[in-house]
Formats: C-alpha cells, sequence, structure tokens
C-alpha cells in the first residue's frame, strides 16, 4: 500500500522542481538564520542567490558530525526555543552526543517518512505495532510510535528489553508488526522458540520494521523465517530526524529514500567528488523541509549506492543499495579492508551457525591478529574439535575468500555470545589502546 502516492510515485521531473524549490528556501534559511552555515558558505564564495535549482547543490559547503559536536546543542538551530517541541540525541559512541531539534512540522514530517514505510508493510487500522526499538533520547522508538500513529494503527510501546515479557505480550496482545533493530528482532526470535510459555504459531506478526544498524540478505532470511513475517529495512539517522528518511517497499529491492524531504548525494569520501551514477560511496544527505534545524550536505558516513532506475512497485523515489557499514566501523586487518557485515553475510550462508559473532582485533609482534567468535546452534554443536571441523572448515574457507583475510574462529557454546536489545556491537579493536 502506498501512503502517499502524490509525492512517492511523482515524476522525477516534477520531483527535481519540487527540490528545487525547497532547497533554494533552506539554503536562504540556512544563511540569514544560523551563522555557521553564513560562514561556510563566505569562505567558499557562495551566496544564496547563486543556488537556482538543485543541480547547484554541489556547490554548498559540506557539514560534518565534527560541525555538528562544535555548534552543540542548538547552535545549528534556525527557529526560537519558541517555535521548538522536541528535543532527540543519538548516542554519540564518543564525545558529546548529536542533538536535533523538531517543531510541530518537523514531528509531523519525520512521521510521515515512518508512514510510508509501514504502509509498504500493509499497516493500517486495526494493526498492533509493537515499537522495541528503545524510547527516549534515541530517535528508534518515539519515531516508530508516530509513524504507526499516522497510519491509524495501534501503537505497542514496549520499548526494547525485558525480553520474556516482549514476547508474552506478543502472543497475548495478537502484535501484527515488530519494530526494533535487527539484532533485537533475532534475540526475540530466539526467545520464543526457546520459550514453553509462547509459541510463533499463536502469533500473529506478519510484517517487522528493522534498521539502525547494517543487516544483510541472510538475517532478512533467517528473521522471515523464525518470526513468519516479511521483514522490511527502515533507514535513517538521528541529523535527518531520525527513522524514515527511507524504506523498503513490497518487492524489497533496495530501499527507497523519501527525496521529496532528503536530497541524496553518493560522493568519494576521498576527494569529496560525486561518483558516477550507480558508484558506491558516501551517502550525503541535505535536508528540504526541515525547520528547526535544516542540514546541509550532510556526511553520513555510511557507504552505499544509488539505484535510479524504476522500481516494480511504482514509487519513484530513488533506491539504496544496502548499507555496507560506516566508514568508520570498516577494519584494516592485515592491509585488507573489512566491514562486519561481511561477516554476518558469510555467517548467514551456513544454517548450522547462529547469527551472532563477535570479532577481536589484535597486533601481536607487529602483525595483526584476527579472532572471530562463532556460535553452533544447539544439535550441531559439540565441544571436540574433530566435530567442529566439519562446521567450521567451510566457513573459514567462505571468509577467507569473501573478505580475503584468515580468520582464527572459535567456536563458542549456545548463548555465549553476548545479545543486543539494541545496536549490536560486534567489535573489539584492541590495536586502539596501543597506538
Ligand atoms: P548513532 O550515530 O548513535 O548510532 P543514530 O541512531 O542516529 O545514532 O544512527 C544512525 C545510523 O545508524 C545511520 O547513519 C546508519 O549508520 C545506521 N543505520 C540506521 N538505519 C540503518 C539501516 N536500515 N541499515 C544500515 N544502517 C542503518
Ligand atoms: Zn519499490
Amino acid at each position: 500500500m502506498i501512503h502517499n502516492p502524490q509525492i512517492e510515485c511523482m515524476p522525477r521531473e516534477e520531483m527535481r522542481k519540487l527540490q528545487s524549490e525547497r532547497l533554494i528556501k533552506t539554503v536562504k534559511t540556512c544563511y540569514e538564520k544560523v551563522p555557521f552555515y553564513k560562514r561556510k558558505m563566505d569562505e567558499l564564495g557562495v551566496k544564496p542567490e547563486d543556488i537556482r535549482s538543485i543541480d547547484d547543490i554541489s556547490k554548498l559547503p559540506f557539514t560534518t558530525k565534527y560541525d555538528l559536536r562544535d555548534e552543540y546543542p542548538f547552535n545549528l538551530q534556525a527557529v526560537p526555543m519558541t517555535d521548538v517541541r522536541r528535543i532527540h540525541a543519538s548516542s554519540g559512541t564518543t564525545g558529546k552526543p548529536v542533538v536535533d531539534t523538531y517543531t510541530e512540522n518537523d514531528l509531523k514530517n519525520w512521521s510521515e517518512g515512518v508512514a510510508r514505510v509501514m504502509a509498504a508493510g500493509d499497516i493500517g487500522p486495526g494493526d498492533i505495532v509493537q515499537v522495541s526499538y528503545g524510547y527516549g533520547l534515541f530517535t528508534g522508538g518515539l519515531g516508530a510510535h508516530e509513524g504507526a500513529a499516522v497510519r491509524g494503527a495501534v501503537q505497542l510501546p514496549t520499548s526494547a528489553g525485558n525480553t520474556e515479557k516482549q514476547i508474552m505480550l506478543m502472543q497475548d496482545f495478537g502484535s501484527t508488526a515488530l519494530a526494533c533493530t535487527p539484532s533485537y528482532a533475532m534475540r526475540l526470535a530466539e526467545a520464543i522458540h526457546n520459550s514453553d510459555v509462547v509459541s510463533i504459531d499463536n502469533m500473529k506478526l506478519r510484517a517487522g520494521f528493522f534498521g539502525a544498524e547494517p543487516w544483510t540478505e541472510g538475517m532478512r532470511h533467517e528473521l522471515e523465517e523464525k518470526l513468519h513475517i516479511k521483514a522490511y529495512d527502515i533507514y535513517g539517522l538521528t541529523e535527518m530526524s531520525g527513522p524514515g528518511v527511507g524504506g523498503e517497499c513490497e518487492y524489497q529491492d533496495g530501499t527507497h529514500l523519501w527525496e521529496d524531504m532528503f536530497y541524496p548525494e553518493i560522493i568519494n569520501p576521498d576527494t569529496l567528488e560525486p561518483v558516477a551514477p550507480g558508484e558506491f560511496g558516501e551517502l550525503v544527505f541535505t535536508s528540504l523541509c526541515k525547520e528547526a534545524m535544516p542540514i546541509l550536505r550532510y556526511r553520513t558516513r555510511d557507504l552505499t549506492r544509488l539505484i535510479y532506475e524504476p522500481c516494480r512497485c511504482g514509487r519513484t523515489a530513488v533506491r539504496m543499495d544496502r548499507i555496507l557499514g560506516r566508514s568508520d566501523d570498516m577494519l584494516i586487518i592485515r592491509g585488507v579492508n573489512v566491514f562486519p557485515s561481511q561477516i554476518e553475510a558469510c555467517l548467514t550462508e551456513f544454517p548450522a551457525f547462529q547469527p551472532y559473532y563477535f570479532i577481536t582485533v589484535d597486533r601481536v609482534s607487529n602483525e595483526d591478529t584476527f579472532d572471530l567468535d562463532v556460535e553452533l546452534k544447539l544439535p550441531y554443536f559439540s565441544y571436540a574439535p574433530e566435530k567442529q571441523m566439519p562446521f567450521l572448515k567451510p566457513l573459514y574457507d567462505r571468509i577467507v575468500s569473501m573478505v580475503g583475510i584468515k580468520p582464527n574462529i572459535h567456536i563458542q557454546p549456545p548463548m555465549a555470545i553476548e545479545r543486543s536489545i539494541g545496536k549490536a556491537k560486534h567489535v573489539l579493536d584492541k590495536r586502539k589502546f596501543k597506538d
């Protein structure tokens, strides 16, 4: 089902016109109301009048996470606090969190973006959407909550954690949709299957909206099978309001980006030049509707590519490929670039393994070490090396061929790897403490 056909299926020429109008307005506001943007544009010698259409976007300065930190908390705000209705902040792994503030309209647009994703999963009145993203400063909980509200669905704000109670309510209330991180969805699926109290056969789940961290096709299949649902990707970031910057349609073939609100570009992170259409690079967004904290050419550090071919669903909104990871999640091990999501992709090819893993990287005698903890599912698990070997060897070979380096794999007993209720932590890089 399409939530807003007029926008989601708008002819591309018309969309460019809309984007142009909105960009001109956004740039003018940024220049006049936010000293940071005036300074940056003056440095580049760009005036708001130089921006006459969306084609002029490359004249504008980039904004980075460091800029947001320097302008913490409210220096990038373009409206007085009397116009603001909400403040959110991302976890911010180091230092100060990233802050976003919202006017009434910003909140409306944000939930519209989420509603478009949920509509693709046919969510509407009568649906019970269990929101197991964390509620609080994190945008996941309230973002999914308000999106479900726009669809006229029942909001079930369980938040993240308290897993046993979650699955009980899921069954007793008859939740039809689940919104959470893919890691937590996996944890819930596992709890359901291990439970004596609930059974997936007594549940009414049919759709899952998973995001806030990278996940793979393998993980999708696993979740769809275990939870008896169709699993949709939902993408977003605090800097662009939160989840619902885009999402998958019923064809699950790329994540549509809501380009009327966020203009996407892909750049080469080294040269900062746009890549050729369809090539991989860093995703950059310019907000086209945000009032409280408009943002110009924000470098997300997310690595992906854009797909411009029309989608079978009829939406004209551009699609993006799965996010490989953030550039800061990329590990360089023995000179080879490794994304944790590649390990997940390998792992999920082998049904005997759980999709849980933990990578430990270290440097010993000037050489990088790459240790990988994985879990075998119950009937296959054994402490005996000769019983582990038939499972271990194919996984090892697959990782060597796909990633290009040799892992030191350790098979752990069931439940040994930590389960996450939010964004999973997959890596410990001990080299960081040695430099
Ligand atoms: P934090 O920076 O603290 O993680 P956010 O919740 O704002 O805070 O995180 C946004 C980031 O989460 C995105 O930039 C992206 O890296 C990741 N992300 C969000 N949704 C997805 C998704 N569907 N697939 C992959 N990565 C995602
Ligand atoms: Zn589509």
